[in-house]
């Protein structure tokens, strides 16, 4: 009996320090991303005449929002299509070189998540767009996972805090802030979404990045209590933007928070701002 006993607590610590691994190994990889590699090698890529070319980078070494993703390529595609330009979609970073990123008018960081390219790279990325290229985030690209602070503060203009947990999906209306730029202003007024709100620490709005959208932050439960995580019981507040853009001397940047889901991109108002921003990028 005895030893039925030790057999049994014996299986029962070992799930547990199993669990404890598994938990261990989730967080590290969302916070850093794992496991590193480095693509070097440029691709072959014919460019189309007369066409903006956007590159669609959907690479994660972080938590990876493969529904999304996927979702996110056919609905690129087809705007594409419709405002005739140029989509190239890899997964690779070999194409991160000077001469490559020169051709494109729009880079997109499609939901990439942990450190995706090398240092080189990201010079060569930070130089594209101080020449006048333009840089685009769509929610993952905005958490903490890239450790680079030009990113963090060209693209993002704040520090990713955590999303809410409990519920980790929240019902919020987005709504409009007055608009400079017609191809922005436009835009639906008032729309309802559910989504995984991402909270900052900072407002992008006294960074002097121009909102597009906010949601009132008092709506929404912002907690993101976990465990050990017990300081992220806050939110950005009442103006909690969720989608912004800013002039970079010649170079643009574009991020919204929003698309966790699939579900986004079957949003046609989702998809408008997506079209909104790429057009302002391209043009
Ligand atoms: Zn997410």
């Amino acid at each position: 009996m005895k030893k039925v006993v030790k057999i049994i607590v014996g299986v029962f610590l070992g799930l547990i320090i199993l669990l404890g691994i598994a938990l261990g190994g989730f967080i590290y990889k969302v916070k850093n991303g794992f496991p590193v590699s480095y693509e070097t090698e440029a691709p072959q890529i014919t460019f189309p005449a007369h066409k903006p070319a956007i590159l669609l980078f959907s690479k994660t070494t972080g938590f990876r929002h493969g529904a999304s993703i996927e979702a996110s390529k056919p609905v690129i595609k087809a705007l594409a299509e419709k405002n005739n330009w140029f989509v190239y979609e890899t997964e690779e970073g070999g194409v991160f070189n000077p001469a490559q990123l020169a051709r494109f008018s729009t880079v997109i960081f499609n939901n990439s998540t942990g450190e995706v390219i090398n240092d080189e790279q990201k010079r060569a990325l930070e130089q594209y767009v101080e020449n006048g290229g333009s840089l685009m985030g769509i929610h993952g690209a905005g958490d903490d996972s890239h450790h680079w602070d030009w990113y963090e503060q060209n693209l993002l203009g704040a520090k990713f805090s955590h999303h809410p947990i409990n519920p980790q999906f929240q019902a919020a209306e987005i709504l409009l802030d007055p608009q400079k730029d017609s191809l922005f202003s436009r835009l639906p007024q008032k729309w309802s979404n559910a989504d995984e709100w991402y909270v900052f620490f900072e407002n992008p709005r006294k960074k002097g990045f121009n909102i597009i959208y906010t949601i009132n932050g008092e709506t929404i439960n912002p907690s993101g209590n976990i465990l050990f995580m017990t300081s992220k019981n806050f939110g950005m507040g009442k103006d909690h933007p969720v989608a912004w853009y800013k002039q970079m001397g010649k170079g643009k940047t574009f991020y919204t928070s929003m698309g966790h889901n699939e579900t986004a991109w079957q949003n046609e108002n989702f998809v408008k701002l997506i079209e909104a921003g790429l057009q302002w990028t391209c043009q």
